[in-house]
């Protein structure tokens, strides 16, 4: 079978590297991981155009057989390559020989009483993700997971109690955008129309697989999502986080939670390798001087980051960067230490950010009768993160 090119490993520094060698994805099966493969065939649903039209002229065919294809499988959700009827007999003999289209099993599937979805997916080793969809007025937001686990341990987070397993491939990020269109369109129920990377995991840590399946959601031939309907979550991976600026032009949210580097550093302990002011300064190179906005996510705690002086640190600290804030209540799950803000409080908070001019919505809690609210996902997997591995920020210092 043709060799594809594997996409460049994100470099970064050594402490951020065991995550990736907690996951055991590294070194030689790269090129199967990459791809979302388990067998020799290549599983073409996480290969995006670039290397798909390279991977055709290889096979010695047109580099146009791509667009074919990829329509095939992600705008009709099309799994045989039987059913191609574009290409010709011995091409689809030939695909099927070398290719495979696989996506995820679907494990549960929880309706909540507000509309919104989570389904659970099994992977082809075992482990166990989970997505979220939320339809609402015009729209249809699926929350994708981007890791099987997470390494940050934020310590209001329900998925960091679980702990970090391994990076997911392409084909496992976008093939939970393409079960979700095929279960949707079976339903008639409404499509996707934007995809958030706010599930499980640090997108920025994984930034190989993540890269091609925003391609894939961004091209014409495929889900052609514009950058606006696609949004990257990160809790602020500074080298990543301008390298992605580089490679992608999606919509930016940042995971802040609190106005200052104190409080910063015990509710999301990747501060302490990477402080508030830099990452924010990041986030305004990003988005630059045009129309763009960072979202700004901030859960409320209640008694730890929900005060009016600290509504206004967080107006201080966000004055030079273009940005709109989200307040989240926090949504607790078993053992959680903090509980939600009253809404009262919550009010009051948003009102001094208006009042210092910075945009500001209450997120409306959705799904969390079937716990799938945000914070809360949390999938089925073991833990393969040593002690000292996660996440590595820990040896910068401090307690959380
Ligand atoms: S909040 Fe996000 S980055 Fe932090 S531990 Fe949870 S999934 Fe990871």
């Amino acid at each position: 079978m043709a060799k594809l090119p594997i996409f460049r490993e994100f470099d970064t520094d050594a402490g951020l590297a065991a995550c990736r060698g907690a996951a055991g994805n590294d070194g030689g099966d790269e090129r199967s991981l990459c791809m979302g493969n388990t067998s020799d065939k290549l599983n073409l649903l996480g290969v995006d155009r670039a290397s798909l039209e390279r991977w055709f002229e290889e096979l010695g065919e047109k580099p146009f057989r791509a667009r074919q294809v990829l329509k095939w499988i992600h705008q009709r959700g099309v799994d045989d390559f039987d059913a191609m009827t574009d290409l010709g007999k011995a091409l689809r003999e030939k695909l099927a020989r070398v290719a495979t289209i696989r996506g995820l099993n679907l494990v549960t599937d929880r309706h909540s009483d507000d509309g919104s979805r989570k389904w659970l997916f099994e992977l082809a080793d075992g482990n166990r993700i989970e997505s979220v969809y939320i339809p609402e007025g015009g729209r249809a937001t699926l929350c994708i997971s981007s890791q099987v686990g997470c390494a940050l341990n934020c310590s209001f987070c329900s998925t960091a109690r679980q702990g970090f397993n391994r990076n997911l491939t392409t084909a496992e990020i976008v093939g939970q955008l393409w079960e979700a269109g095929r279960l949707l369109a079976a339903e008639g129920a409404r499509a996707v129309s934007n995809v958030v990377f706010m599930g499980m995991g640090e997108p920025l840590l994984n930034l190989d697989h993540v890269i091609p399946a925003v391609h894939l959601m961004q091209d014409d031939f495929a889900w052609a999502l514009s950058k606006r309907r696609v949004t990257i979550s990160t809790a602020g991976v500074l080298p990543a986080l301008r390298r992605l600026g580089e490679l992608t032009d999606v919509s930016l949210a940042l995971s802040l939670h609190a106005p200052d580097d104190a409080l910063r550093d015990r509710l999301v302990p990747l501060n302490r390798r990477y402080p508030l002011r830099e990452v924010l300064a990041a986030c305004r190179d990003y988005v630059g001087e045009g129309r763009r906005r960072v979202t700004i996510e901030y859960v409320m705690l209640d008694g730890v980051n929900d005060s009016d002086a600290q509504a206004r640190a967080l107006a201080r600290v966000l004055e030079k960067v273009p940005s709109k804030v989200n307040l989240i209540p926090f949504n607790p799950f078993p053992d959680s230490r903090y509980r939600r803000s009253s809404a009262a409080r919550i009010d009051r908070f948003r009102d001094i950010l208006h009042r210092a001019g910075i945009v500001t919505i209450t997120r409306k809690t959705r799904g969390d009768d079937i716990d799938a609210a945000c914070g809360q996902l949390a999938g089925d997997f073991e833990d393969r993160t040593r002690r000292r591995e996660r996440l590595a920020v820990a040896a910068t210092g401090g307690s959380n």
